[in-house]
C-alpha cells in the first residue's frame, strides 16, 4: 500500500480545528483510494513559543523535512502580540518558507455557483471566476539588501536574480498548461529597472511555452481590472509584495477568508495552508469554516501526492454541500442550513462518498 509522510501543524486558534476537521477528509480519501497517510504532529507559533519559547523549533523543521508535505492550520493570536516582532509567532511561516525554500506561493480564487452572491462585487461580475495567482515568494523587495532604517531616511532595495526569476516563471507557464493556457506577468516595468528585468525574463522563459499565451500589465492597472474583470485572468504570476497585495484582492473576490486555500511550494519541500489566520475572535466555539484548510488538503493531493482525481473530488464534494445550502456562521443568511465545523468536514465526507465513483 503507498503511504505518504505527512507532517501536520495545526499552530493556533482555529488552526487545530479546521486541521481536524480537514485530517477526518484527508482519512477518508486514504480510505477510498487504498493509501496510508502518516500524520507526524508538532507545535507551531504561539503555542510553540509557550512550549519552547520560539515560534518554530529545529526539530519541527527537520520534521517538515522528512515528510512528502506540510499541512498548516495558522499562528498567532492576541497573547503573543506584544512580543517583539522576531519573536512572534508568524516568524514561524518565514522561516518555514526559508528552510523548506518555498519560493512560489499558489493561490486559487474559484468563485463557487452557490457563493456568487457573498461577494462584495456584483453576482455577474464574479461569477465564474478561477483565477490562479502565482506569487514568487523568497526574493525580491522583502529580501533584498541593503535595507534599513535611521532617523531621516528608511530604505529596502527590490532584487531579483535570473534564476528567481526563470523558475517562478516556468512555475505559471507549467500551471497554466494545464488550465487555460493563459498567464498574465504583473510588474511596474514602466518605472522600476528590476520589473523591467523581469518582464524581459519572463518573455525568454515563455519561449519554451508556444501553446500559453502572456500578456504583461503593470500592477496598479491589475489591481483595477481584478476588481473591474475577474473572469478575464487564467493565471496571474508576480513579484513578492505586488504579489502578496494582489492576491488579497483576489481572495475578496470570493467573499469570505473561510473558504481560500494556498499552497507553498518549492524544489522539494510543499506546504499548504488555508490563507485565513487564527481568528481567536471564534476560536475553541466550533464556528470555523473548514473548507479553506479541507480545500488546502484538496491542493496537496493534486500538487504534491500525486493523487488529482481523489483532489477533484473534494472540490466537487465542496461544491455539491454549497449548492445543497450548508453554510458555516460567516456565510450565513436567513434560509440556509447552518453548520459547525465538524459538521460541515462530515458534509463534505459524505458527499465524497456518493461521489466516489470518480475517484475510485
Ligand atoms: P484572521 O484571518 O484570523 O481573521 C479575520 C476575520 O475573518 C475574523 O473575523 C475571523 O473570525 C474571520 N475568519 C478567518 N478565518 C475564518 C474561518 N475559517 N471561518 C470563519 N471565519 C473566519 O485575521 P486577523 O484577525 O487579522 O488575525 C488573527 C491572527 O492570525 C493574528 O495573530 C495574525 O497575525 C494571524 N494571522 C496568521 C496567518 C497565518 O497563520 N498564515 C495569516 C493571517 C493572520
Amino acid at each position: 500500500m503507498e503511504s505518504y509522510k505527512i507532517a501536520v501543524l495545526p499552530g493556533d486558534g482555529i488552526g487545530p480545528e479546521v486541521m481536524q476537521a480537514a485530517l477526518k477528509v484527508l482519512d477518508t480519501v486514504g480510505e477510498i483510494e487504498n493509501v496510508r497517510f502518516d500524520y507526524e504532529y508538532a507545535q507551531v507559533g504561539g503555542c510553540a513559543i509557550d512550549e519552547t519559547g520560539a515560534p518554530l523549533s529545529k526539530e519541527t523543521l527537520q520534521m517538515c523535512q522528512r515528510s512528502d508535505a506540510v499541512l498548516l492550520g495558522a499562528v498567532g493570536g492576541p497573547k503573543w502580540e506584544s512580543l517583539p516582532q522576531d519573536q512572534k509567532p508568524e516568524q514561524a511561516l518565514l522561516k518555514l518558507r526559508g528552510g523548506l525554500g518555498l519560493y512560489s506561493n499558489l493561490r486559487p480564487t474559484v468563485v463557487f455557483p452557490a457563493l456568487a452572491d457573498a461577494s462584495s462585487l456584483r453576482e455577474e461580475i464574479v461569477s465564474g471566476v478561477d483565477v490562479m495567482v502565482v506569487r514568487e515568494l523568497t526574493g525580491g523587495i522583502y529580501f533584498g539588501t541593503p535595507k534599513g532604517a535611521d532617523k531621516n531616511k528608511g530604505w529596502n532595495t527590490m532584487v531579483y536574480e535570473r534564476h528567481e526569476v526563470e523558475r517562478i516563471a516556468h512555475v505559471a507557464f507549467d500551471l497554466a498548461q494545464k488550465r487555460n493556457g493563459r498567464v498574465c506577468s504583473v510588474d511596474k516595468a514602466n518605472v522600476l529597472d528590476v520589473s523591467q528585468f523581469w518582464r524581459d525574463i519572463v518573455v525568454e522563459v515563455h519561449k519554451d511555452y508556444p501553446d500559453v499565451e502572456l500578456e504583461h500589465m503593470y500592477v496598479d492597472n491589475a489591481a483595477m481590472q481584478l476588481v473591474r474583470t475577474p473572469k478575464q485572468f487564467d493565471v496571474i504570476v508576480t513579484s513578492n509584495m505586488f504579489g502578496d497585495i494582489l492576491s488579497d484582492i483576489a481572495s475578496m473576490v470570493t467573499g469570505s477568508l473561510g473558504m481560500l486555500p494556498s499552497a507553498s511550494l518549492g524544489e522539494k519541500y510543499a506546504l499548504y495552508e488555508p490563507v485565513h489566520g487564527s481568528a481567536p475572535d471564534i476560536a475553541g466555539q466550533g464556528k470555523a469554516n473548514p473548507l479553506a484548510m479541507i480545500m488546502s488538503v484538496s491542493m496537496m493531493l493534486s500538487y504534491t501526492l500525486d493523487l488529482p482525481k481523489a483532489g477533484a473530488a473534494i472540490q466537487t464534494a465542496v461544491s455539491e454541500v454549497l449548492e445543497e445550502g450548508y453554510r458555516t456562521g460567516e456565510l450565513y443568511r436567513q434560509g440556509d442550513k447552518l453548520v459547525n465545523t465538524d459538521e460541515m468536514s462530515d458534509l463534505v465526507i459524505k458527499k465524497m462518498a456518493e461521489v466516489r465513483e470518480n475517484i475510485a
